[in-house]
């Protein structure tokens, strides 16, 4: 059993009460980790640390900060096999969906490092005094303290992506990752201890979201929240965090539209990552598959062809393509879902089953508005498939749930492109690739139901800083 600690002011402590909780491996149904389960006095030393670290760190000098950034990302790729292995073991993915995971992570330190230089002010003119004496600049500064809550999907990636951005726009942070994989979010506080920032720059807390995440949130000397996880709770951060920044990474229904006059084979390849990488647990996986009619049977043919061959088992082994789902909660979601679809006519094509955690790679065909997995995330390997009688119909479908994070739509008619990417109500469209894309480089996030405010490049630093407008009058200043 690893015995884990947490880590405030750059030591590593158990939580004030002395409690623990136990990890679960979601493939072999044992546990091997026991982390502390915190509490609110925990919160309170977390955030008085992070507070005094703000300042400490806000002072240290740009290039000096962006050489420590270098630096950590260094110390996360000299640990990144240990690091896939870590998160396979804790939330199930398999070992090669792990280590397309870690090799990228480190940038997230080396971007923000770069976009910390370029966050820049600007000057604006004097429309108040006629003597033209005032002269008026914006510049962004720091908010402080913020804190970062993570989901178990992607458990490097995200929390790191928004501490990154956070720490490079100058602010502290205090972590709390998921419950399913506490030991990533504590090994990315290790991460930046080791590389020598400020003691309390990120401290990361461990524990149930409802208390500990609560308190987090809610703690009036924490300036933002940068949140990554479901709608629901989304919705409880807004309510617990009171007037300050959040920004809200939420779920999704994404769809891949296919038009008639589409490149089959490539809009099957596109649905068959969509759908079962990382067992369908991406917030951008494909999770609903609006087929024109005259194309329905061709494409659902191939896909069968291919879905026969995915190979489900043990994650730790290189072969294996299709790993557990990460809990017992999330596979009830899916028998669900599979359930009242079943019951309400969809047609099973494929799977359906599951063997503890381990879900079958599953096809339901025939699926209309009236059953839940047309609507709802399902977060699980299930290709949902809709028929539809033309792209009006695609359109509105495809439009029709309260999310909006990631849509693409297959077609090679540059107008149709054109007009669908327009009219999807997303954060993103994807023409003629999958949803599940994803770039450092470029802006992420969604629209209605799927979230607030945007992560990665020069919107994602933005989001962590405030505005600053000075105004000076020249005609008082003493040359
Ligand atoms: P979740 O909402 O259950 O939990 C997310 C985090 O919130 C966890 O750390 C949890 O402990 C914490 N939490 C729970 N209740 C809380 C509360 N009351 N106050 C503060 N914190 C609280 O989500 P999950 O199951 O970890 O992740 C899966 C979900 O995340 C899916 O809906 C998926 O689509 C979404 N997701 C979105 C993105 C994105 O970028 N849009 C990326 C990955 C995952």
């Amino acid at each position: 059993m690893i015995k884990r600690r947490i880590l405030i002011d750059g030591k590593e402590v158990e939580s004030e009460s002395g409690q623990t909780f136990k990890v679960f491996n979601p493939a072999t149904l044992e546990a091997f980790e026991e982390v502390p389960k915190c509490t609110e006095g925990d919160v309170e030393k977390a955030v008085q640390s992070a507070k005094r670290a703000s300042k400490a760190w806000a002072d240290v000098p740009l290039l000096k900060k962006m050489e420590l950034m270098y630096k950590a990302a260094e110390i996360l790729d000299e640990r990144a096999e240990d690091y896939a292995r870590l998160i396979t073991n804790e939330m199930g993915k398999t070992i090669q969906e792990s280590r397309g995971e870690t090799p990228y992570v480190s940038n997230h330190f080396r971007i923000f490092a770069e976009e910390a230089k370029r966050l820049r002010g600007q000057t604006f003119p004097n429309n108040y005094s006629e003597d033209n004496n005032l002269r008026i600049y914006v510049r962004r500064e720091p908010i402080g303290v913020v804190a970062i809550i993570g989901p178990w999907n992607w458990p490097f990636d995200i929390p790191l992506l928004g501490a990154a951005a956070a720490l490079g726009a100058g602010n502290s942070v205090v972590l709390k990752p998921s419950s399913i994989t506490p030991g990533c979010g504590i090994e990315i506080a290790k991460v930046v201890r080791d590389a020598g920032f400020p003691d309390g720059t990120l401290n990361v807390l461990t524990g149930p979201g409802s208390t500990v995440g609560k308190a987090l949130v809610g703690h009036p000397d924490v300036g933002a929240v940068g949140f990554t996880g479901s709608y629901e709770v989304g919705k409880k951060i807004v309510a617990s965090a009171g007037v300050k920044k959040v920004v809200l990474e939420l779920g999704d229904t994404g769809p891949i539209v296919v038009l008639e006059d589409a490149n089959i084979d490539a809009a099957v390849d596109a649905a068959m990552f969509g759908v079962y990488h990382q067992a369908g647990q991406n917030c951008t996986s494909c999770e609903r598959l609006i087929i024109l009619q005259r194309v329905h049977e061709e494409f659902v043919e191939k896909l069968l062809d291919k879905v026969k061959k995915i190979k489900v088992g043990d994650p730790s082994k290189e072969e294996t393509d299709m790993g557990p789902v990460a809990s017992e909660e999330q596979a009830q979601i899916i028998d669900r879902h599979i359930k009242d679809a079943v019951d309400k006519g969809a047609r099973l094509l494929a799977g359906g089953k599951r063997k503890d955690l381990f879900y079958e790679a599953t096809v339901l065909d025939n699926v209309t508005q009236d059953m839940i997995i047309a609507r709802e995330e399902t977060f699980g390997p299930v290709a949902t498939i809709i028929k539809v009688k033309n792209k009006e119909e695609a359109l509105e479908i495809a439009n029709s749930n309260p999310y909006g994070l990631q849509g693409a739509v297959f077609t090679s008619n540059l107008r149709d492109a054109i007009e669908m990417s327009e009219k999807m109500k997303f954060g993103a469209v994807i023409v003629n690739d999958t949803t599940n894309h994803w770039d450092q480089l470029s802006p992420f996030g969604g629209v209605k139901g799927s979230g607030v405010g945007r992560e990665c490049s020069e919107f994602g630093i933005h989001e962590y800083t405030d505005i600053k407008k000075t105004v000076i009058n020249i005609a008082n200043v003493r040359m």
